[in-house]
């Protein structure tokens, strides 16, 4: 993420990632599907089983704030559709939905299956130093059997 441009050229969508065509897989994550006004993706880091995260691809937008009411109304029919889909195909037993954009701020929702056996469990997943957080990565087989298993829910 060190390339990325620099904040005030990000807010305002010059050379921002999420605005680019995306990928079908790329280093950070696998694309599920495309919704209504969103894409959903699987992240490649599963320490929490079926991280996804949900990201508006109408244009460029840094906060629920600046859709209209048609577009906040469809986003979160995908929000609802895709947490749905993912709950069904990992079940957790709780689900976290978060909003940060503070590295790419580019609308966008971390939904996050969370599990009583989970190394953060009662506590936001992030820690405040990014060196403490952990990794977890799996083989291609296990990406695609995890982003089937959310398509079929879809
Ligand atoms: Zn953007």
């Amino acid at each position: 993420m060190s390339s990325l441009p620099e904040w005030d050229d990000l807010i305002a969508g010059k050379g921002c990632p999420f605005c680019q065509p995306q990928a079908e897989s790329n280093e950070f994550e696998v694309k599920v599907a495309s919704l209504r006004l969103s894409t959903l993706c699987v992240i490649r880091n599963q320490l929490y089983h079926g991280y996804c995260v949900l990201k508006f691809n109408k244009r460029h937008v840094t906060g629920i704030e600046q859709l209209t009411e048609e577009e906040y109304n469809l986003f979160m029919q995908d929000l609802r559709q895709a947490a749905a889909a993912i709950t069904k195909a990992v079940t957790p037993d709780h689900m976290n939905y978060v909003t940060l954009g503070n590295i790419i701020p580019h609308l966008h929702y971390h939904i996050i299956p969370r599990y009583k056996t989970d190394p953060r469990w009662r506590a936001p997943i992030w820690t405040t130093d990014v060196k403490e957080m952990t990794t977890k990565l799996l083989d291609e087989k296990g990406y695609q059997e995890l982003v089937a298993g959310i398509r079929k829910f879809l």
